[in-house]
């Protein structure tokens, strides 16, 4: 049983066809890694199965949990439980990490949450992380550091618990500490969550320590290979080069 499901999804922006025939199979829990050179649609992958409306779908359809979502607005697709990594800027003047993260969690489930039960849950997620409960009411406007800012990040996916993360280089610019954060964090994610994910990357460092199920190469708005988790080594060897030449 897939949770997603995309069949033969073409994408157009701006009237401009970037993605063609796109399939891809997610099973609740997998995680995948998308890879792919820049400027191949791995974001536009990424947009348009959230929903973004700048993203036309022209063709084909998106499977989610059971639900047809191709034409679901980006809200009603959080709250089936997609989640595309951190579009909400993490720098809101005057509010503390943790009214935001009440926020996102009350706008996902469309309820509001009661002070108490969202500590509880608050608490529970930074224990996962090792994080320092203080860190929850510092401001987000008061320069956290590029480390910080995905351990937040993290600290998000946690809290809002997706049935599939899509993780759209979350790690590129870090430095290697930032990189070891991130990787740390989704790893808990797979473990305590067991969400799956499709990660989106070109930096394999960040796969090192993360149990990957699937590959997938995408290159020129088309998926060209598709392969297990051999492939994230071969690719970080080679590069995409070998891949170009001989599509499948
Ligand atoms: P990747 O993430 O693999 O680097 P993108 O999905 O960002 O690739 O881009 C794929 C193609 O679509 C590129 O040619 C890019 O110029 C074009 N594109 C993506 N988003 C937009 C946009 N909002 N407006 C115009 N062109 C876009
Ligand atoms: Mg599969
Ligand atoms: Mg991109």
């Amino acid at each position: 049983e897939n949770l997603l499901e995309v069949r033969n999804l073409v994408v157009n922006v701006e009237d401009k066809e970037i993605l063609h025939n796109i399939n891809l199979d997610i099973k609740p829990g997998e995680t995948h890694v998308l890879m792919g050179p820049n400027g191949a649609g791995k974001s536009t992958l990424g947009y348009a199965l959230m929903g973004n409306p700048k993203y036309t779908v022209k063709g084909g359809s998106i499977n989610f949990a059971g639900e047809d979502i191709t034409k679901l607005a980006v809200d009603k697709r959080a709250k089936a439980g997609l989640f595309l990594s951190f579009q909400n800027p993490l720098e809101v003047p005057g509010i503390s990490l943790s009214s935001f993260l009440k926020t996102a969690l009350e706008q996902q489930r469309g309820v509001r949450i009661k002070a108490w039960d969202f500590r509880k849950e608050l608490r529970q997620a930074m224990a996962l992380l090792q994080m320092d409960s203080k860190y929850a009411e510092r401001d987000l406007n008061t320069g956290f550091s590029g480390g910080e800012k995905k351990k937040a990040e993290i600290l998000q996916l946690l809290m809002l618990n997706p049935k599939l993360a899509i993780l759209d280089e979350t790690d590129s610019g870090l430095d290697v500490d930032a990189v070891k954060i991130v990787s740390q964090g989704i790893k808990t994610f797979q473990e305590h969550r067991q969400g799956a994910l499709l990660i989106i990357t070109h930096n394999t460092k960040i796969l090192d320590a993360l149990h990957v199920d699937h590959t997938h190469i995408l290159a020129q708005g088309q998926i060209i290979k598709n392969a297990g988790p051999e492939l994230v080594d071969e690719v970080s060897k080679n590069g995409f080069e070998k891949f170009l030449q001989n599509k499948e």
